[in-house]
């Protein structure tokens, strides 16, 4: 199965209060609005309903396939976590594991209204085969370590041929150049990681001050904090993303934000891991930082539902800068949506427009809520989208013109749930 692009005419939906139609050809949306005529060519038609059309949700940084890992290791902080309950389990993972962990992955995301993520993870060929057959996109980049062994050579061989067979899949796919972190890579490995991005001209991906214990490691190691010593590298730059970003602090957000770089908070799996800090998000949104969201793993999440973590995101800004004004609901919508970084939400290609995903030409890829869920009948919609809603309030999902979930019926749920059971007990996870 293939994502290939379809025709489509949208009935009955609503767009700022009013009733609107909408048509696809080839993807792309074109028309839009109260008198569309929905009779022409299309091949398919979905009935809104009467919900209201809605941007997608972009997810900034995940490891997809980690859907196998959720519930393990639950109770451990972060660098034990991933010492005896991740890293061990990891070292026996198949590509079949990962292709059904991330089929599992997406079938949680179409289901809560995202349609693309950034992904880093091991097996990448597989992560990619796998959002294909699901309909998603995604930007997807094998995680850069310095190997135990200390054979660079060949892991550079492995990593150069994984990216060539990335670029090898359709345009659903994007490969990504992802140093896993300062603390798993010395200086050399991540000058490596810069170069390779430049010279093959691909966006890099790493997770950057996370903990407090990795900025005081960093400024003892090189002297400088983290943002500082990766501009260094020469690695900040409009095709960069960092995710988490919790430490960082003033001087390092104006570099970033001077740089062009984005940085992707997930707020949930911080405070899960217990990392007893939230990325400065108003500080970061006045330094003029571009800022998305991500779940992280659901390893450490442990759920992919972006609608709700929208929800901690924004409480815990305005919590921790004890201001109900830290964070306007328009800014926050725009954030979860990936229109506060046009790297997130282009998913890694300037060619994709994420500035209004509802206009005519623009890619078709948007959700339909349900008319009939009570968190949603009243009010503003902004705010319930912020505040109140969850995945269950997505009723259809489409990307590239084409319906991943209608009535929130998702095509292969049972055999992907039945599939990634079976790998999970082989991993002896469950
Ligand atoms: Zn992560």
């Amino acid at each position: 199965m293939t994502a290939s692009p379809r025709n489509l005419a949208v009935t009955n939906a609503v767009l700022d209060g009013e009733p609107v139609s909408l048509t696809v050809e080839d993807g792309l949306i074109t028309s839009i609005g109260p008198d569309v005529d929905t009779d022409g060519s299309s091949t398919e038609t979905l009935d809104a309903r009467g919900g209201s059309l809605c941007p997608p949700l972009i997810n900034g940084h995940t490891h997809a396939a980690m859907t196998l890992f959720r519930g393990h290791g639950d109770d451990l902080p972060l660098m034990r976590w991933l010492q005896e309950a991740i890293w061990p389990v990891e070292a026996n993972l198949e590509a079949e594991d990962v292709y059904w962990g991330t089929r599992l992955a997406c079938l949680e995301m179409i289901r809560g209204g995202t349609i693309g993520f950034w992904d880093m993870y091991w097996q990448p060929e597989a992560t990619a085969r796998a959002v294909e057959d699901a309909g998603l996109r995604a930007v997807i980049g094998p995680p850069v370590f310095d190997p135990p062994d200390g054979d660079f050579e060949t892991r550079n061989r492995t990593l150069e041929e994984q990216l060539r067979n990335l670029e090898g899949f359709g345009d659903h796919i994007q490969a990504a150049v992802a140093p896993h972190a300062i603390y798993t890579n010395g200086t050399a490995g991540l000058e490596y990681a810069t170069g390779l991005a430049r010279d093959r001209d691909l966006p890099i991906h790493i997770h950057l001050s996370e903990t407090e214990q990795e900025v005081i490691d960093c400024v003892k190691a090189h002297g400088m904090r983290p943002a500082f010593y990766l501009d260094d590298l020469g690695m900040l730059s409009e095709q960069a993303t960092l995710a988490h970003g919790v430490w960082l602090d003033r001087e390092e957000l104006e570099l970033i934000a001077d740089r062009g770089a984005t940085v992707t908070t997930n707020p949930v799996a911080n405070m899960k891991l217990a990392v007893a800090g939230a990325f400065p998000c108003a500080e970061a949104s006045r330094a003029g930082v571009s800022i998305a969201l991500g779940t992280d793993g659901a390893g450490s999440n442990n759920s992919l539902d972006l609608l709700a973590d929208l929800k901690v995101f924004a409480l815990i800004q305005r919590h921790t800068a004890a201001d109900a004004e830290a964070i306007p609901m328009e800014e926050a919508w725009a954030i979860a949506t990936g229109r506060r970084s046009s790297l997130i939400g282009g998913l890694g290609r300037p060619g994709i427009p994420a500035s209004d995903p509802l206009t005519v030409g623009a890619p078709a890829d948007f959700i339909v809520l349900d008319p009939d869920v009570p968190e949603l009948a009243l009010g503003n919609l902004t705010s319930s989208l912020v505040y109140s809603a969850s995945s269950s309030a997505v009723k259809d999902t489409v990307v590239d013109g084409r319906i991943l979930m209608e009535n929130r019926e998702v095509e292969g749920h049972t055999e992907i749930l039945d599939r990634a059971r079976e790998r999970s007990t082989r991993l002896g996870l469950s």
